[in-house]
């Protein structure tokens, strides 16, 4: 059965992340600065190079990876919830280098932004909380 809670469009924001930058961690400071809570988000731009990461279902467990070269950010789209009273961003990202092959997966630390504009959508009257789910060993929304 899905879980869902209702909540309402609060403010939305439109702007550049720093050059050279950490991606997710621009997004995080940026949401923090902000005050958004509970929110989604789309980015487009470019990164310099990437480091993405692959959730293995059977070990449970993160195994990541880098993409050493410039790289359009083809689609940038993630949620903003909290995990243990701090912020967490979920974010997965599609890349594409010069030929147009694509790299996708979870933004892990360490992607370095060259360009990065964002769309900001805050929702409004939601806590969005996650916990750990025994089932697939990972933090999920807690509803
Ligand atoms: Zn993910």
């Amino acid at each position: 059965m899905s879980k869902v809670v209702e909540g309402r469009l609060g403010r939305v924001f439109i702007g550049k992340l720093p050059y050279n930058s950490d991606l997710l961690q621009a997004i995080k400071s940026l949401a923090e600065e902000l005050d958004i809570q509970a929110g989604y988000f789309t980015i487009i731009g470019a990164v310099k190079q990437a480091k993405l990461r692959y959730y293995d279902q059977e070990k449970k467990e993160y195994l990541d990876f880098a993409v050493e070269k410039p790289l359009e950010i083809v689609s940038c789209i993630g949620n903003i919830s909290k995990f243990k009273g701090e912020l967490l961003i979920h974010c997965h990202i599609v890349l594409a280098d010069r030929e147009g092959n694509t790299y996708g997966g979870h933004l892990a630390p360490g992607t370095r932004v060259f360009a990065a504009e964002i769309h900001l959508q805050e929702v409004a009257g939601v806590v969005l909380e996650r916990a750990y789910d025994e089932v697939t060993g990972l933090n999920l929304f807690s509803l």
